[in-house]
Parts: structure tokens; sequence; C-alpha cells
């Protein structure tokens, strides 16, 4: 758009072929002043110089053309001066410059030129009248040249830089350099704050002053360049001093004061917008006419449009950089590729993890160097989509919703994403690339995965108990009816049936509390207690129970009839104690040993902090890898021989039982020979309920 908008024809060539690539619409209007009419409006685009240049121009232009493109010598024509038939004479200046790609190799060549009929006439047209003595003619020819000089340099600095303050600067030390003015200055309009910014200034005397004077100008303010917001043709005063004289001009004006003589303000505007002031002031009185007063009016149109070109430019990547801050934050994976090889132009923080590999590794790569091809699978072995498809899928063109795939990171972790993708279409509608949107599941999956095992065990687990409750009780009930009194084996199968509805219970209990932690409706009832009390009784229990197993109770330094006060749920820390033993019945053989042990830790300042429970097995052990994960609900380890009851969840009650408590849990085990569970609690103190008996 901005090229379109320039007041220089700009156009860009391939160097090797020659090709035109594109030009903007002023130089468009150049070409036709010499094209053949089958070649005019726009229809060389593509076609080589040699294809549409009128033969009589083939030869010069090409040789200035292949000196470019071979050398990168720039070139910038005189006057160039095209006669045609029925067109008349137009004059032009046109420059040619080398453009290097990434390796220094020069790719394109850009052509610019600036149509300077008028100005070349109005000059000829002074000659030829020849009123004027031989050397004013000369003088003419000579601000001309100095003219023509300043928009070049402005027009050139506009062209070769985005960048508004080295554009001002160029512009206006040009301005200074050929008409010598006392002072030159940029403003930039301020949207906001209704108001002129100093942009640039060239000043011969105190600089610092006039910039302080300058630096901020207020629409509603009395300096005259105030006023440029509201105008559109340039104000021109021809002499400032007598201005001031006649009453016309307030003493007070900045320009009155220092000595200014001729004044001009250009107000900048491009197409609608008020870009800002540019303004001179010289210490000889001027005419509107003057060569400097058009030079600058002319420099106007340049700098308007670098301004507005800046001011693009910088909203766009103002909003570009904001798009980016956004993006790289955004928990989802983000990836854009934006040609159609699916070369990877953009990837957040986020991609790069899913994926495995460092985003600014992804950046710049194709798509494809980071496929599989080892078919994919997913949960229970079914085959899974790998993640690129859904690219694919975007730049054929479509658009892809909540797509489950998978990643095989480069270290062979498997990765479960949901991704969205859609295609990037330019202004033609034609695909360009695609953007995914991805975030990973892979904690969802396998929790999944492990309610679905959960579900599959569980009915299994209710059903065994439900199975001998219920053949038990047919054989009472068979009993009963053939008229049998209560015998041994009746009352073996009440005791069963007892045992196993315990059984039962226990289990619906577990997932009921399970349940209830998950919807946070976990609740303890707080009170102290003895623990020593509630161990002796879970232990006194077990041993009534399990007559076969042998339970080691050890006290180390402290004795059983000591108190050791904490603050717990009785219930609940009797849930954990048994679970913790019975795991360590199920996961040892029948004839081992298991310890329960209890002991007082102490600060180093010799103080009673908290109390360590232990309960030791010589079982079948938990695997290094695995220790970190048997906490977790519905975890089983791998060494188990699954006909051993259980859901996986027992270990997640007991840990978060102790730490409501303010407790810890921890385990040691070696596989094969056996682990050991420790908690800790803390003790009520030091106050009235720690008594601790003389041992
Ligand atoms: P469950 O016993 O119902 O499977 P838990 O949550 O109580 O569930 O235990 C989780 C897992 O931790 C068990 O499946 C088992 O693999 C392991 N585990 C727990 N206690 C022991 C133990 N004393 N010895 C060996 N492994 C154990």
């Amino acid at each position: 758009m901005m090229l379109e908008h320039l007041p220089v024809g700009v156009a860009l060539y391939d160097a090797e072929s020659l090709r035109l690539l594109s030009a903007n619409a002023l130089f468009h209007t150049f070409m036709d002043t010499f094209l053949e009419p089958h070649w005019k409006g726009g229809r060389a685009i593509d076609h080589t110089l040699q294809e549409w240049l009128p033969e009589g121009e083939v030869s010069p232009i090409l040789t200035i053309f292949h000196r470019t493109a071979e050398t990168g010598t720039p070139y910038k024509s005189d006057e160039y001066t095209m006669y045609f038939p029925g067109h008349g004479t137009t004059y032009w200046r046109w420059t040619l410059e080398a453009i290097r790609d990434e390796d220094g190799r020069i790719a394109h060549l850009l052509a610019t030129a600036t149509d300077i009929t008028k100005a070349v006439l109005d000059r000829k047209q002074a000659e030829i009248q020849s009123e004027l003595p031989p050397h004013k003619t000369q003088q003419t020819a000579e601000g001309e040249r100095r003219r023509l000089d300043v928009i070049e340099t402005v027009a050139r600095s506009v062209r070769e830089s985005f960048e508004i303050k080295s554009i001002g600067k160029t512009a206006l030390e040009a301005i200074k350099k050929a008409f010598a003015p006392r002072l030159v200055s940029i403003h930039v309009a301020d949207a906001d704050g209704q108001a002129l910014r100093l942009l640039h200034l060239e000043y011969t005397g105190n600089e610092q002053a006039a910039r302080n004077l300058l630096q901020y100008i207020s629409y509603d303010s009395p300096p005259i360049i105030a006023r440029a917001y509201s105008r559109r043709e340039p104000i021109i005063i021809e002499n400032v001093q007598e201005e001031a004289k006649a009453g016309r001009l307030s003493e007070q004006q900045p320009i009155v004061s220092a000595g200014a003589q001729g004044y001009v303000c250009v107000p900048l505007w491009f197409k609608d917008y008020f870009e800002g002031a540019l303004c001179a002031f010289f210490d000889e009185s001027i005419t509107p006419d003057d060569v400097a007063v058009q030079t600058i009016i002319a420099c106007g149109t340049h700098i308007a449009a670098a301004l507005a070109h800046a001011r693009l430019h910088e909203s766009v990547r103002n909003e570009r950089a904001r798009l980016r801050l956004v993006l790289d934050r955004l928990p989802e994976g983000i990836l854009l590729t934006e040609a159609m090889d699916g070369t990877i132009s953009y990837a957040n923080e986020a991609a790069g993890h899913i994926l495995g590999i460092p985003d600014k590794q992804l950046v710049g790569t194709q798509l494809h160097r980071h496929t599989q091809h080892a078919p994919i699978t997913g949960l229970n072995s079914q085959p899974g989509l790998p993640w690129y498809f859904s690219v694919i899928r975007a730049l054929s063109g479509e658009v892809v919703n909540g797509q489950e795939a998978i990643v095989i990171q480069p270290d062979g972790n498997r990765v479960f994403m949901l991704s969205s993708s859609a295609p990037l279409r330019n202004e033609s509608n034609v695909i360009t690339g695609a953007v995914v949107v991805f975030q990973d599941i892979t904690a969802q999956k396998s929790l999944e995965q492990q309610k679905n095992d959960f579900l599959s065990i569980a009915s299994h687990e209710l059903r065994t108990p439900i199975t001998s409750i219920q053949g038990f009780a047919e054989i009472l009930q068979h009993n009963m009816a053939q008229g049998k009194a209560l015998d041994e084996a009746s009352l073996r199968a009440i005791n069963m049936i007892v045992e196993e509805s315990q059984h039962l219970t226990q289990m619906i209990e577990d997932m009921l509390d399970l349940a209830r932690i998950e919807q946070s409706q976990f609740q303890l009832r707080l009170a102290p207690h003895n623990i020593l009390a509630t161990l002796s009784r879970v232990i006194e229990s077990y041993t009534l129970r399990m007559r076969e197993r042998e339970f080691q109770y050890t006290l180390d330094g402290i004795v059983s009839n000591d108190s050791l006060f904490c603050i717990y749920d009785e219930e609940r820390i009797t849930q954990v104690l048994s679970n913790l033993l019975n795991n360590a019945i199920k996961y040892s053989q029948s004839g081992s040993k298991i310890e329960i042990g209890l002991r007082p830790v102490r600060q180093s300042s010799g103080k009673l902090r908290e109390v360590e429970i232990w309960v030791r097995d010589q079982g079948i052990g938990i695997a290094a890898n695995e220790l970190p994960l048997i906490f977790n609900r519905f975890y089983r380890a791998s060494n188990l021989d699954r006909s051993l009851s259980g859901f996986g969840i027992g270990l997640f009650l007991v840990r978060e039982i102790i730490t409501r408590h303010s407790g810890r849990i921890r385990v040691e085990s070696v596989e094969g020979q056996g682990s050991t569970f420790f908690i800790t609690l803390p003790l009520v103190g030091p106050g009235p309920l720690l008594q601790q008996k003389a041992s």
C-alpha cells in the first residue's frame, strides 16, 4: 500500500533474467510514456526487459542493467529525456540499485523513477523567455539543480530507511546544505496528546535552546506551527518582522523574537492523516516562488509519506510484538508454517516442549524432518494419528478441530495431544501455510486409562467377596432347609460371610474416600490422642486375627506405658496403620515376620518434635523406579502377582490422610527383600498433653 502512494516510481527486477517482478502505479505511469501499446498497463510484469523495451532503448539500458547486476554499482541517471511520437517529451531521473540476498549474491535490482518533466520545462521556459540577464538564467538553472538534488536526497532516504529519525535527519541536512535556512525542523503529530513533538531540527545558533522551545507544541498554543494541524496548504510568511511591525504577528511569537524574516511551515498530510509539520525560517525575506520554498514544500510530500510509513510499520510491529508475547506464553503449543513446503516459521515454547524439540530448533526446519515412518500406536495398541497429519490437512485447505494425535518425541517418549489446525490464506484466498494449536493431554489420557483399568479391576474385586458370601449363604440355606443344627461347617461359613462382608465394606469405603477427596469433602475429626495407645490397639487386633503371622512390636527410646500425644483423627490413623499392615501381609510370604516400630524424634535441642512409626516386611519389595509412583492413585507395581486383590488406592489414601495431619510418609525398599514404610506425625506440646513417664 505504501509503495502505491510513494511519489516515486519503484520497480523490482530479477537480477539474472532482468524480468520485471513488480512495480508501483507511478512506475507504470513512467513506463507507459514509452511502451508499445500492448505492453502498457502493467502487462510488462513477468516479462524481461529485452522483450518489452522499445527497440531504440534496448541497448543503452541493457548495458546499465547488466553493469549493476554484475558489479553492484548503483546507477543514477541525469535528466533522462524520452521522446516518442504522440507523447511529447518527458524528463525523468531514474536510479538502479542492486539488492543482495543473505549470501551476498545480487538477487534483485531496484529501479526508481522520478518525473522531473515539469521542473525541466519550467526551467527551459525561463531560459527561453530570456527576459532575464544571462547570469540570472544561470542562477535559475543552478537553483533548479539544487532543488532536484534535495528532493532526490529526501526521496532516496525515504526509500532506503524505514527509520523515521534518520529520514528526518537526512532531509533536514540536505535542505540546510542547499538553502542555508537559519532553522529547519520536523515535528510529528502526537495524536493522543493533540500536539506536535519535535523529531529533528537543524539550527544555526543555540541549538539546545531552540530544541527546548520547540520540543512539544500543543495544538492550542500560540506558535504558528501549532496551526499546521488545521491547514492543508503551506503557511508562508514573506517577511516576519514586517508582519510584526504591522501588528499582524504578536511580538511573543518565537519566530518574531528569533529575528526571522522569511518563514514557511508545511503541514504534512498523508491522505487524511495529519503526520506533522516541516518548518523553516530564513534570515532573508522570501516569496512563494523561491526555489527554497518550493523545494521545502515538495520535500513535505516525501516526508509525509515516510512518516506515514514509519507509523504503520511501527504499529504493525507493535501489534506483532504484542501478539508474539501472548503466543509465546500460551500453554497451548502453536506452530505456524507460512510456506506450502511446510517450513515452520514460528513455534512457541509450549510447542517445543510437546514435540520434544526446542522451539528455536523447530523454526526454519521443514515438517517432514519431524515425521516418523514407523506406525504409531495409541492406548490399548490402537493405531494413532501422527500429529503432523493435521498440518497436512490444513495445508490442503481443511479446518481440523480437536483431533487426538500422537507425538513420538526424539527420545522415544510418547505424548498424546489434541490438535486443531487451519489453513492460512493470502488476500487472494490462496493457501500460503497453516497454523496448528495443540495441547498435551497425556496426563488426562493416562488417567483415563487408569480409570478404565480401575473399573475393570473394581468389578472383579467386588465380585470375588460377593461370590463367596453367596456361596456360604447358600450352604447355610441348604443346611437350614434340611433342618440341620449349627455345626462346625456352618459356623465357618458364618465367619467367612462376616469376614468377606468386612472386606467388601472396606473396599467400598476406600472408593468412597477417593470420591470424597476428589470432591474436597474429606474431613478429619481431630483430637489429641496417645499414639502409643492407638498403635497398640491396632497391633493387638492383628495379632489376635492373624495367628499365623509373626508381628514384632519395637519401641525405640520409649516404653509401652508412656504417653505420646498427637492431634489426629483416630479412625483415620487406624485406617492408615491397617492399610500399611494389610499391604505388608499381602505382599510377603505367609511365614515371614512383620515389624511395627515407633520412636519419638528429637530436635537438635533435645526437645521432642514428632513421632515416627514404621511397618517393615520381608516381602516382594518394590523396584526403585516405581517407588515414586506407588502413592499415585490406581498405581500398582509391575512385580505383582495380579491375583492379589487390590485397587491401587490404599497408599494414595494413606498419603492423603498423613499429609492432612501435617505428617510425612516415605518408603524404603529393595526388590525381592522387603519394604519399610515410615510415617511421621507432629507431637503436641510442649505442654500438659505431652507426658513422658520416667522409664
Ligand atoms: P493395592 O495394594 O490395592 O494394590 P496400594 O495403594 O495399597 O494398592 O499399593 C499400591 C502398590 O504399591 C501396590 O499395588 C504394590 O505394588 C505396592 N506396594 C504397596 N505396599 C507394598 C509392600 N508392602 N510391598 C511391596 N509392594 C507394595
